[in-house]
């Protein structure tokens, strides 16, 4: 390794990007290419954070419509990734059925109308076919049936993000974990970013903070945004018989979501407790909610779990993703905003981030799915 920034001498590069799990890794990546890039990380591995706390399933049907149309974008880079990133594949088959009661047939009637706009495959089934699918559900959970994505799929998140970090270092970029961004400030071609113990100046900075998205610009002068991390819960219950190719189930009016992990179930009973930034932890109130929510809705014996987490996912004011200069900041770029879609997302935002940085004109995938640069700016918030 040189001697990168290892001093107050400020070494020059063309972007600093800041935040280390699957935004700031996939930025850089993709800046790499055309650029001297340096990825600054505050935790002791990258991914540490929401990144390394995800279900990691590629929906077209879940979120914002403009995630939706964000993570069918991305489907080709998951499903083609270029030759040298990862040695097998990073997608593996799931399916994602959304259940709902008899009081939630419009919701999935309304879900499967909008999903099929995006994803031609997914179709309503009725609670007997729900039934056929994943057979321990109570009548009355399933009773309004589903709506079946049949093409969503898991996403391999560390070896997702070991491919950009790899390639990432191919390219000549430099990881630095430990290393906080501490202040940042504009000079007149660009940015000088205070780390410890080492300084960089760059015309261009990546705000791929996730929750800290806020702190970074402020410790800029830019404005905050306004955003807002989430906790939200997983646990791994022992289980036996779990069938590991049941698809993802989530409730459709948000009472719970679980899929087979590990030989066991992941269940959440899909929270959103608001949040300061931090290292969050599974609280047992909620861990014990998932389990009751699932135990009411199936007929799964759910005793133990073998391991609980928490991760934060950050909303936006307007709850779609931020990818572009800030309108007041010449040079400062925010990533932020994924919510609960940062991996299935993170090809395509990418890209955009990259064709913004460059001047370049918006990537094909997004405008075959009519998203434009100014849907996704940061201007919107101002
Ligand atoms: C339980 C759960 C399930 C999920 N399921 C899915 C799913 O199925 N599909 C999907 O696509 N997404 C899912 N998500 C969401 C996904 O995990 C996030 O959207 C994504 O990881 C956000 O990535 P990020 O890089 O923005 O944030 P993070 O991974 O949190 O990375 C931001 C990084 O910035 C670093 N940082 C902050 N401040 C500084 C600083 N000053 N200097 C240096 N570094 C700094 C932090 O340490 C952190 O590592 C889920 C999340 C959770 C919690």
């Amino acid at each position: 390794m040189t001697a990168v920034g290892t001093s107050t001498t400020p070494t020059p590069v063309d972007v600093v990007v800041i935040g280390g799990g699957i935004a700031g890794a996939s930025a850089a990546w993709a800046l790499a290419e055309r650029a001297s890039v340096v990825l600054v990380e505050q935790a002791p591995t990258a991914g540490y954070h929401a990144t390394g706390r995800s279900a990691s399933v590629l929906s077209e049907t879940s979120g914002h419509s403009l995630v939706c149309a964000l993570a069918a974008a991305s489907r080709a880079f998951f499903e083609a990734p270029p030759d040298d990133f990862v040695g097998h594949p990073l997608l593996s088959p799931r399916g994602l059925l959304w259940v709902g009661q008899e009081c939630d047939v419009d919701a999935l009637d309304h879900l499967a109308a909008r999903a099929q706009t995006v994803a031609p495959t997914v179709r309503r089934l009725t609670p007997a076919a729900t039934l056929e699918l994943v057979p321990h559900f109570r009548p009355a959970a399933v009773a309004g049936g589903a709506t079946f994505e049949p093409d969503a799929m898991a996403i391999d998140t560390d070896a997702l993000l070991q491919g950009y970090l790899r390639g990432l270092r191919r390219r000549g970029g430099h990881v630095f974990t430990s290393t906080t961004a501490i202040e940042l400030s504009r000079w007149a071609a660009g940015w000088t970013v205070v780390c410890e113990g080492r300084v960089f100046q760059a015309p261009v900075v990546v705000d791929a903070a996730g929750a800290w998205g806020d702190v970074v610009a402020t410790s800029a002068g830019v404005a905050p945004l306004g955003l807002e991390p989430r906790r939200r819960t997983a646990c791994l219950a022992v289980l036996a018989g779990v069938d590991p190719t049941w698809p993802l189930v989530m409730d459709v009016a948000g009472r719970y979501y679980a899929e087979p992990e590990s030989g066991g179930l992941l269940v959440s009973p899909a929270d959103e407790s608001p949040s300061e930034p931090c290292d969050a932890q599974a609280e047992e109130l909620d861990v014990a909610l998932a389990l009751d929510r699932l135990g009411e809705a199936t007929t799964l014996p759910l005793r133990s779990v073998r391991r609980a987490w928490a991760g934060l996912r950050t909303f936006s004011p307007d709850g779609a993703p931020v990818v572009g200069e800030d309108p007041d900041a010449p040079g400062f770029f925010w990533l932020v905003g994924q919510a609960g879609a940062g991996i299935k997302t993170a090809p395509a935002m990418a890209a955009l981030l990259a064709a913004l940085v460059r001047g370049e004109s918006l990537p094909q995938a997004l405008a075959d799915r009519s998203v434009s640069a100014a849907d996704l700016s940061p201007a919107r918030l101002r």
